[in-house]
């Protein structure tokens, strides 16, 4: 795969950024709530919003709010993969959260199950299984039922010893893709860094676009054709960047 540290837009009109967070911008911590911004990162990404004329976005599969929480000062963000949006500093329409009875349903059977950690969020239900690997078969069959009985369209997200329940019409290829339509990203060429299994949707995306796609990390087979290989060199390929001249 080739590697990204060198690729540069030959203009800034040419460029939509796309960035995922937890392992792409920020190295993965223990929890989610443990993560560190380092204090040089949110200049360098104003710096490269106002270079693109704003079309800079974080795609992400945390909720609107936790994102809000570590870059306040970012206008364009997805959340909850793409489930719930904003826009220019504005929350947007997004996708309505998960009905309450459904997620207690959820819940409930998933509790029942030794070593299952049941995540709700507003707009996705994940089930963690990371300290009980062994059940992966039985966590992956008891959320195909729930899609499959579901009255509401979901589908699931396959992660790192996660399984997310999203509503049908999230996905980050999706967020992408409706970014893409706006008038400050039209007519751009779409770049994507992401490091994760959900992040695979938004590289195809791209690459049906014309796009670039980055993956970070390795060890694992991604639709993605460019490479960087952790969130540090994520973090100064973009402060390189946001160094060229304005009127590169
Ligand atoms: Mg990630």
């Amino acid at each position: 795969m080739n590697d990204a540290f060198e690729l540069t837009p030959r203009d800034w009109k040419d460029w939509a950024l796309f960035l995922d967070i937890d392992g792409t911008l920020l190295d993965l911590a223990p929890t989610p709530d443990a993560v560190l911004v380092p204090s040089t990162l949110p200049a360098v990404l104003n710096g490269l919003s106002r270079r693109l004329s704003g079309a800079l976005a974080l795609i992400s599969g945390r909720e609107l709010a936790a994102i809000e929480r570590l870059f306040p000062e970012m206008r364009d963000a997805a959340g909850a993969h793409g489930a719930q949006w904003r826009l220019n500093g504005r929350g947007m329409d997004g996708i309505d959260g998960w009905p309450r009875s459904l997620a207690d349903e959820v819940a409930a059977r998933a509790a029942a199950i030794a070593g299952v950690l049941v995540e709700r969020k507003a707009c996705s239900l994940s089930l963690h299984y990371r300290d009980n690997l062994p059940l992966a078969d039985t966590i992956h069959a008891l959320a195909e039922d729930v899609v499959r009985r579901s009255p509401h369209p979901l589908r699931l997200l396959h992660g790192k010893a996660v399984v997310e329940l999203i509503p049908d019409a999230a996905g980050k290829g999706r967020a992408i893709e409706r970014f893409m339509a706006e008038p400050a990203y039209r007519g751009r060429i779409p770049v994507f860094v992401g490091d994760d299994v959900t992040d695979e949707e938004g590289f195809a995306s791209v690459n049906r676009l014309g796009g670039i796609s980055i993956h970070v990390g390795g060890g694992r087979p991604t639709a993605a054709r460019f490479h960087l290989s952790d969130p540090e060199t994520v973090r100064r390929w973009l402060a390189r960047l946001n160094d060229l001249p304005r009127g590169a």
